[in-house]
């Protein structure tokens, strides 16, 4: 059974996620935790939790999903590992953050890549890698078919999608990954989003106004 645990952190709004499973093995998505206290808050629950954090991924590499990325790696002893496409926007974000009014945020690079395919695995879970370009390039999520969820990042949202024009982005490059990624995982799969609350692929078929043509 796995365990989805949220936390929204910075001036963003993002989701941060813990995924753990019985074995108490977990992986750290996308840890926006910016400040002190935050950190605080989520090191407390890994501690408490007695979790063994194995892997750190991003869904792709916009400011407010990786302040936590240097932090997570010292902490934690963990790799980060990124689409290779998100590379570069990883890389820029420290050009860009003290504008964002983040001076403090503290560069790292990516240990290792995953792909469309590639699988991350922790204790008795196997996470599936999606590849899901247009509101980054090198943006990927994450799913689960036995227990039907995803961790989308910035693709879809409750009612919305994601940004399509911040530099890499692409309208039409996001609506055709949501329409041939995200969409076919059924309408029962639960995504849990880089912003705002848990949503389903069905409800988001349904109401979402940038999916009804
Ligand atoms: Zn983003």
């Amino acid at each position: 059974m796995v365990h989805i645990k949220s936390f929204t952190f910075n001036a963003f709004s993002e989701n941060t996620y813990v995924l753990y499973d019985d074995t108490r093995q977990g992986v750290l998505i996308d840890p926006g935790c910016y400040d002190r206290q935050e950190r605080e808050t989520l090191a407390a629950f890994i501690s408490g939790e007695k979790l063994e954090i194995k892997h750190l991924l991003n869904t792709h590499g916009h400011v407010d999903h990786v302040l936590g990325n240097a932090w997570a790696k010292r902490t934690y002893g963990v790799q980060l590992r990124v689409h290779p496409l998100d590379e570069q926007t990883l890389r820029s974000v420290q050009v860009y953050a003290p504008m964002y009014g983040m001076a403090a945020y503290e560069p790292t690079e990516p240990d290792g890549f995953l792909e469309e395919g590639d699988q991350v695995t922790f204790g008795d879970t196997t996470l599936e890698v999606l590849f899901v370009p247009g509101h980054a390039p090198g943006h990927i999520a994450f799913y689960h078919a036995g227990q039907a969820f995803c961790i989308g990042g910035d693709v879809l949202f409750q009612g919305s999608i994601g940004r399509y024009d911040l530099p890499g982005g692409n309208q039409q490059t996001l609506l055709r990954s949501i329409r041939e990624k995200l969409l076919p995982l059924g309408d029962a799969v639960t995504v849990y989003p880089g912003h705002g609350p848990a949503t389903t692929i069905g409800r988001e078929k349904k109401y979402n106004p940038f999916l009804q043509s």
